[in-house]
């Protein structure tokens, strides 16, 4: 759907998946004027189609739409798309416990503009893909090994860290497929000014253990507000442990007990090592651990397995 002359959206098409037309002078093509989003539908096991906080998901597109001057659906239209999309595809969710529909929302700057300059309407879509399970950790021998880049920051104070616009994410291709080269699942950033704190890595957000404290990076601006990790904070919370959102050092996550990473598409997933200037340090991981806790929890909410007591979970019908 396309935004009009007002800066507000019309109820869209539901069309078969196919190409976009786009002018060649569209804001998003020229200028990385674009945002994305990602979700998942889950399958219970009476069968029933149900989608993670789609909700939050419109919120952070209104926030990151206001961030490069674009207009977004309001929440109601956002969520009544993304459930129309999904009943569409409704056969193409996994069966219950074999994975999810990731639900990829795109909003673009489109029509024609002169110079450098927002554009004068908005583009509006959303596109299914059904997945596998990603959970990493259970087994130490599948568990995510990281690579601590210790020059090349991810995102700038005052950049565009904190919104999912597209622009963040080509920059650094490059470290990661030389990190992917290398054996590494991803790499983790550290902040831009003393290279010394972690951040987050390229596609989800990292979180450490100690004891019985958990603890994760502020979103200040620079790393991106991950609707996991917001579910995670809470669960762990939930579970009594002390789940605190602060800056910590490279030389103190090395220390950690336990880490793991959070996203959409990761879910959440151990972290068995991480290699920092040639060093590499070793996390604990497998059965006995507060990743797999934390893991058996959102899991169990996703699949319906568990009591949905927070009202995540959206129904599609
Ligand atoms: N950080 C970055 C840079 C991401 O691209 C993602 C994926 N959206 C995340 C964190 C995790 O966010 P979420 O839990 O909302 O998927």
């Amino acid at each position: 759907m396309k935004s009009n002359e007002e800066g507000t959206f019309s109820n869209g098409d539901l069309v078969p998946f196919g190409t976009v037309q786009i002018e060649p002078h569209s804001t998003v093509l020229n200028y990385g004027q674009g945002l994305f989003e990602g979700m998942k539908a889950y399958r219970r096991a009476d069968g029933e189609v149900q989608i993670f906080r789609p909700e939050q998901n419109a919120m952070r597109m209104q926030m990151g739409a206001e961030r490069l001057l674009m207009v977004a659906p309001s929440v109601e239209q956002y969520v009544d798309a993304v459930k129309q999309v999904v009943h569409a595809n409704k056969r193409w969710v996994p069966p219950h416990g074999k994975g999810a529909l990731y639900i990829r929302p795109l909003l673009f700057g489109s029509g024609s503009v002169m110079g450098i300059a927002p554009a004068p309407h908005c583009t509006f879509l959303i596109y299914t893909n059904p997945i596998s399970n990603a959970y990493k950790g259970r087994h130490t021998n599948s568990t995510l090994s990281l690579l601590i880049e210790d020059t090349l920051p991810r995102a700038f104070p005052g950049g565009t860290g904190g919104v999912k616009n597209i622009g963040n994410y080509a920059p650094v291709f490059q470290v990661t497929k030389e990190a992917k080269a290398k054996g590494f699942f991803d790499v983790l950033f550290l902040d831009a000014e003393e290279h010394k704190y972690i951040e987050e890595v390229s596609s989800c957000n990292v979180f450490m253990v100690k004891g019985d404290v958990i603890s994760t990076s502020p979103t200040l601006g620079t790393i991106l507000p991950g609707i996991t990790r917001n579910s995670i904070i809470q669960l762990a919370r939930d579970l009594g442990y002390q789940a605190e959102e602060r800056k910590f050092s490279v030389d103190e996550f090395l220390e950690a007990d336990e880490v793991f990473c959070t996203g959409t598409a990761v879910g959440i997933s151990a972290v068995g090592s991480a290699t920092y200037k040639n060093t590499r340090v070793e996390f604990k991981t497998g059965a006995d651990t507060v990743t797999q806790k934390l893991f058996d929890m959102i899991t169990g909410i996703h699949t319906g397995l568990l009591e949905d007591n927070n009202g995540w979970m959206v129904k599609i019908d």
